[in-house]
């Protein structure tokens, strides 16, 4: 059983992480999307609401679980017995983010990260596009998975 955790703040969770993990499922059985609960970084969303939308996005997929953490990564990854660390990339800041938390996670616990690089109609977009356009009330359904009601 080849299970995998992606991890994020998911303030909130974009189609570009919906896709990212639609294309982990071709590579893992299992899937355990992980929501930080990080206290020194402030969310748009509560933590409550980020869970909702991801069920949401996958209420039909047993093969995707959802859980909150407040550890390190690594140690979350451990807590539900995952081999794999599953990432997305769009950008060279993306990369160079991934690259060094990859080989921090490997060092600390052997773990290691699989990334994918986004799909190019998805590149562009972010929580924070997201957050932005909220702000000003844009419509932001395109950017969220199909599905979901925020
Ligand atoms: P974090 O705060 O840990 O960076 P995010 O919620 O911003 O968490 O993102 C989680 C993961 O999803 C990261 O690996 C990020 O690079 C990736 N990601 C975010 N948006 C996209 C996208 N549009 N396409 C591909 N990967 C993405």
């Amino acid at each position: 059983m080849k299970r995998a955790i992606f991890p994020g703040s998911f303030d909130p969770f974009t189609i570009g992480h919906y896709s990212i993990v639609l294309r982990g499922l071709e590579l893992f059985d299992e899937i355990v999307i992980g929501v930080g609960v990080n206290l020194s970084k402030k969310s748009l969303f509560p933590i409550e609401k980020r869970l909702e939308i991801i069920e949401q996005a996958f209420k039909n997929d047993q093969r995707v679980k959802i859980k909150q953490y407040n550890s390190l990564t690594v140690d979350f990854a451990n807590e539900v017995q995952a081999n794999f660390i599953l990432r997305g990339i769009r950008t060279v800041g993306d990369f160079e983010y991934e690259h060094t938390t990859a080989d921090n996670n490997h060092k600390l616990s052997g773990i290691e990260t699989v990334v994918l690089f986004t799909e190019a109609q998805y590149s562009f977009i972010s929580s924070t596009v997201v957050r932005d356009l909220l702000a000003y009330n844009k419509d932001i359904s395109r950017f969220l998975p199909p599905n979901v009601k925020l």
